[in-house]
């Protein structure tokens, strides 16, 4: 880290630059050094610093001086004060208006390299906070214009029938169906993000279970089986007989099939097929799971597990979704310490492998 952390030292005094130069150059800091307040100030013009250390007594443009131009010009600079036991108070004073801390003359190495480190740790600090603040914020933002749009197409189905612009029988009950539709598949939405919360938060650690993915797999295609027969689309699974049970949550295991599943009878043509394969090597177990549907064109794919994200095309516009199914899938995988990939092609289908250690 300390190679790309960029530091300057603002000082009247030679032996007070030099000094810092050779303690903090040895931390492998790029270090520069201004012998007045005006030559600092050009500096931090001409590049941004990590920090800045700025003794107060100077003659010509005082520290303090410097200290404002520097908020001014540079707000993401942090700045440390050299200061003597005389203006110990003023230093104070500087820190009242964002100084970072104060280091009194004469310092010993450790003394410099602690302030400096603890500056650095708690801008990296403040910057992780301002990360997390401001991806929450995407997220409660795109959650907003997610459900705005079902909600205000209900409230205007709800509306027409309540003012009784709908007189026709059928009608009326054509848009009470539409309205359930769009109930269902809010509520859908719901249960997703909330399962998606749950899983980035780590709040619910996957369970230490053993389970035996023959069963569960089996099982998981039975289920679906209904859907494909209603789509004309086989569904084969081949199931390594040497798979052994894995370490795993048995429920999120079981959720990530169901959405890999219906995504790949979703997703599908008419008369097509989906291959489920599990086989184990000495530390993972792998499943492929192929589908002859519609494909997903390169530019989606990096895309597919982003939250909401759907591709957008002639297909896929009328199909149902929430675009959280994949993003609660790769969750799933890495809190379980395996991975995901997908290949595809267009027109002609898409396989997800998925990894999972074996573990113990
Ligand atoms: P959705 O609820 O939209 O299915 P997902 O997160 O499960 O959300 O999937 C994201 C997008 O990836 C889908 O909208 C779809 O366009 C694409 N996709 C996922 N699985 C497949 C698949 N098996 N074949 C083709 N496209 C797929």
């Amino acid at each position: 880290m300390a190679n790309s952390v960029s530091i300057l030292v603002v000082d009247d005094e030679r032996v007070v630059l030099n000094s810092c130069r050779a303690i903090l150059s040895e931390q492998e800091y790029h270090v520069e050094t201004a012998s007045s307040g005006e030559e600092g100030l050009r500096l931090a013009e001409r590049r941004a610093f990590d920090v800045a250390l700025i003794d107060l007594k100077m003659p010509g443009m005082p520290g303090m001086d410097l200290l404002s131009k520097l908020a001014e010009v540079r707000p993401k600079t942090i700045r440390i004060v050299i200061t003597g036991f005389a203006t110990v108070e003023t230093a104070i004073k500087a820190m009242k208006q964002g100084a970072f801390e104060y280091i009194c003359k004469p310092f010993t190495p450790d003394e410099l390299e602690a302030v400096v480190g603890k500056a650095l740790e708690n801008r990296d600090l403040r910057e992780a906070a301002e990360q997390a603040q401001r991806e929450k914020e995407r997220f409660i933002l795109t959650i907003y214009h997610q459900l705005k749009s079902p909600v205000g197409v209900i409230k205007g189905y709800v509306n027409n029938l309540l003012k009784g612009v709908i007189t026709d029988e059928t009608e009326k009950r054509n848009v009470l169906e539409r309205c359930l539709k769009r109930s269902e598949a809010l509520l859908q939405s719901l249960e997703d993000l909330l399962s998606l919360s749950q899983l980035k938060s780590r709040k619910i650690q996957p369970k230490r279970e053993l389970v035996k993915l023959e069963d569960l797999v089996r099982c998981a295609a039975e289920g679906w089986n209904v859907r494909a027969q209603e789509k004309g689309i086989q569904l084969r699974l081949h199931v390594d007989v040497q798979l052994p049970p894995i370490v795993a949550d048995r429920e999120q295991i079981e959720h990530l099939f169901a959405n890999l599943l219906d995504n790949a009878l979703r997703y599908n043509k008419e008369n097509g097929s989906v291959e489920l394969k599990a086989t184990v090597n000495r530390t993972d177990v792998r499943i492929d799971l192929s589908d002859t549907g519609i494909g997903i064109a390169e530019a989606d794919i990096a895309k597919i597990f982003d939250e909401f994200y759907r591709c957008q095309n002639e297909q896929t516009r009328s199909m149902p979704g929430t675009g959280l199914g994949l993003s609660i899938v790769k969750e799933i995988v890495e809190a379980h310490g395996g991975r995901i990939e997908v290949r595809s092609e267009i027109g002609k289908g898409t396989t997800f492998t998925v990894w999972l250690p074996l573990r113990d």
